[in-house]
């Protein structure tokens, strides 16, 4: 199997709306503590295309979280095909995975996972600190993603000034300022009330409409259905594939 590289990556990024950026094909995921084999995906096909909003939603202990960290290779297949953006994951050298992961997905968690100490625009110009972009152009990024979540006025408050649902705001924008091709959000409004919650949809619904590509992880079939396509897991599949919730 020939390996692709950081390299082979960069010749990969240009965007084509419609095109298939998530293609998992029979995926399976099988968790060995000891002696002991827990089938936490049992072979779901999925694909998802550009532009696609899109909500995985399911019971506790479905496999959600299983598929997000498959979605965003922070965890490997047991067996079956992840396709991302073209590349079979399987195949990505270690700097090329570090590549996508940076700069391909943007990753938002219930818990936030802001750093205190920094203000929110120096939060939201971290991934760009990885990704070694100049101090000056970091700057106007990470302003241009706290715009696009309408928090520009709060570039430089930490986050423990902020409310629950303008952290989140600021995570949204951290997990943007990359341009990564999916943003991947597991339970984004757990943690929120139902004012920040709607807050953090709206945000969602803005994205979409500008033609991003979302995957929102979710137990609440109310959060579920501001998706344009709703998939429910239980136990590890698909039970039902793209209902259409919403035009
Ligand atoms: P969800 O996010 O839908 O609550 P998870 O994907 O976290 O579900 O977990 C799905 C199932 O896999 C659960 O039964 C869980 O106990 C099991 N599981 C998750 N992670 C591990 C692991 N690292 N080792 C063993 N079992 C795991
Ligand atoms: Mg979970």
């Amino acid at each position: 199997m020939t390996t692709i590289t950081t390299a082979d990556l960069a010749s990969r990024e240009l965007a084509a709306p419609g095109r298939v950026v998530i293609e998992l094909d029979a995926a399976r995921k099988t968790y060995r503590t000891g002696d002991i084999e827990f089938e936490a995906l049992r072979g779901i096909d999925c694909t998802i295309r550009e532009g696609e909003y899109v909500a995985i939603v399911g019971p506790s202990g479905s496999g959600k979280s299983t598929l997000m960290n498959i979605l965003g290779c922070l965890d490997v297949l047991t067996s079956g095909r992840y396709v991302l953006a073209g590349d079979d994951v399987e195949r990505l050298d270690e700097d090329a995975l570090a590549a996508v992961r940076n700069r391909r997905i943007g990753f938002v968690f219930q818990q936030f996972n802001l750093l205190p100490s920094l203000s929110a625009a120096a939060n939201v110009e971290l991934p760009l600190v990885y990704a070694k972009v100049a101090p000056a152009e970091r700057k106007r990024r990470a302003l241009a993603a706290l715009a696009q979540v309408g928090l520009e006025s709060k570039s430089g408050n930490r986050p423990g000034e902020l409310s629950g649902g303008q952290q989140q705001r600021v995570a949204i924008a951290r997990a943007l300022v990359t341009e990564p091709t999916i943003l991947l959000a597991d339970e984004p409004t757990g943690n929120l009330d139902s004012t920040s919650t709607e807050e953090i949809l709206g945000i969602f619904d803005d994205l979409h409409a500008v033609g991003r590509t979302i995957v929102l992880i979710t137990h609440e079939a109310d959060v579920a259905s501001r998706a344009q396509t709703v998939h429910n897991v239980t136990d590890g599949r698909f039970v039902e594939h793209g209902a259409e919730a919403r035009q």
